[in-house]
């Protein structure tokens, strides 16, 4: 749990209208409901819901530095009018995205795995392709989003279920997934734009052998979301190496390893776990708010930019933790006030201030009985919930007032001064093995991770100067 995160969605009706036209970037005929007006609007509202699931990092000079290469590869493309941002999100995975109208994202997690500024343009270029096609405006245009949409719109709507939701499907960010055709698409406008920028074109079979490599070792064992967002359209190695046959543009030489590897020196790797993580199971401990609690044994546990919340083992009960906002007062009577909440006060053993209330609400899912308490506790606000269906606050009325009751402030010196992983670039001092350049300059990472950021094979024979990643605390 990192930042104060209030999400609202307010569904809108969407007036459609139908058109066909000729795309700029593909020279294709596209049946389009949605207006480029419409594309920018979505983007932009979807861009808002990003910004509070996934906050950007802050890195000022890592961001600048993405976001003027997007903006010089993306004033090229056939699209040069529309409102382009590059952000670089606060996420370990490896992950990039387009939302239609403009707004790209990497994940600080992809850029770790970049070993060049060619393959970061490379990227760039792709998400850029999907914008130019318009591969979501015109998947909105099918109608495959809208189901999504509006009933991301009836979610959002209650707190309750938003957490439901939360675990049901991890982040709640309803990203847009592309068609095959759409993807190898975008890998060709991808080719075309990093070569208008000077880029290396040969770079960008580096990148797929990468993302190829990330499965298991990227994330701490999550599949890399990179390919759930862009499905692979079946040997995307192979294909750009089709695409380099059939003609590369020579002029285009830029590779710029070491300006890239410089910008991302001192990069956060791996989770942050200033922002809370898990000890023994359950104990959850919080460095940066100086706090910590304890879920209910065999419980099954998340800890997301949202909610740090748990799972009863059958699936029958949830407990979530958040800010609230507000004084505990204020916070309750916004909670309880809630549309169809029927709602009783209760009181709870906090370490703080505190409002609680066991409540019952209809939802599309039934009805769900809980309890909810506000607890003021070290300058800020906290929110409390454990819900259930009809009938479960049988069960879960004493295992909740036991985990409201384990907020204390975190003390333990060791827990509480725990510092992240970063990327550290070092010069190879002499010619030696990948394998020897770790004994010299050890990571608290296995040599395999190496390899994979490093994207090096095992017996790498690495010459002096160059820049080499390690990770460190
Ligand atoms: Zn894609």
């Amino acid at each position: 749990m990192s930042s104060i995160a209030r999400i609202s969605w307010t569904g809108s009706a969407l007036l459609l209208l139908a058109a066909c036209a000729t795309n700029p970037a593909t020279g294709r005929r596209q049946f389009m409901t949605v207006s480029e007006t419409q594309e920018i609007q979505m983007g932009q509202q979807y861009a808002q819901q990003i910004g509070t699931e996934m906050p950007p990092l802050a890195n000022a000079p890592l961001q600048s530095y993405v976001s003027g290469i997007g903006k010089a590869l993306a004033a090229k493309s056939e699209r040069p009018q529309l409102p382009w941002s590059f952000t670089v999100i606060d996420d370990p995975v490896v992950n990039a995205f387009a939302l239609p109208g403009g707004p790209i994202y990497v994940s600080r997690g992809i850029l770790t795995h970049f070993n060049s500024e060619a393959e970061l343009a490379a990227v760039l270029g792709h998400e850029i392709g999907h914008v130019t096609g318009r591969h979501s405006a015109s998947q909105m245009s099918r109608q495959q989003l809208y189901g999504g949409l509006l009933m991301g719109a009836a979610i959002f709507n209650s707190t309750v279920a938003q957490n439901a939701e939360l675990l049901q499907q991890g982040l709640g960010v309803l990203f847009l997934k592309y068609g095959r055709d759409d993807e190898t698409q975008a890998d060709d406008l991808g080719f075309r734009y990093m070569a208008r920028e000077g880029y290396d074109q040969r770079q960008m079979v580096r990148v797929f052998q990468m993302l190829d490599r990330t499965s298991p070792a990227s994330a701490e064992g999550r599949p890399p979301q990179w390919l759930s967002t862009h499905p692979d359209p079946g040997n995307r190695v192979q294909a750009t190496e089709r695409r380099l046959e059939r003609g590369r543009d020579t002029t285009a030489r830029l590779i710029e390893r070491e300006r890239y590897l410089r910008a991302i020196d001192g990069l956060l790797f791996g989770e942050n776990p200033r922002e809370g993580f898990f000890v023994n199971g359950t104990r959850f401990v919080h460095p940066d708010l100086a706090l910590e609690f304890t879920f209910p044994q065999g419980w099954k546990t998340q800890n997301s930019k949202q909610a740090v919340a748990a799972q009863e083992p059958q699936g029958r009960a949830l407990m979530a933790f958040a800010f609230a906002q507000g004084t505990p007062d204020a916070a309750a009577r916004q909670f309880f006030g809630q549309q169809g909440m029927q709602a009783r006060e209760t009181t709870v053993q906090a370490a703080g201030t505190s409002r609680a209330g066991l409540f019952q609400v209809q939802t599309q899912q039934g009805v769900l009985e809980g309890l909810a308490a506000f607890v003021a506790f070290g300058g800020n606000t906290y929110r409390f919930l454990c819900y259930g269906g009809q009938g479960i606050m049988t069960a879960l009325d004493q295992p909740c007032r036991r985990w409201i009751g384990s907020l204390a402030e975190l003390r333990d010196a060791q827990l509480k001064g725990v510092q992240p992983n970063r990327v550290k670039i070092t010069a190879v001092p002499r010619a030696m093995t990948i394998e020897d350049f770790v004994r010299e300059f050890p990571s608290t990472v296995p040599i395999e991770q190496l390899l994979v950021i490093n994207n090096l094979d095992a017996g790498a024979r690495l010459t002096p100067g160059m820049l080499v990643k390690r990770v460190m605390k």
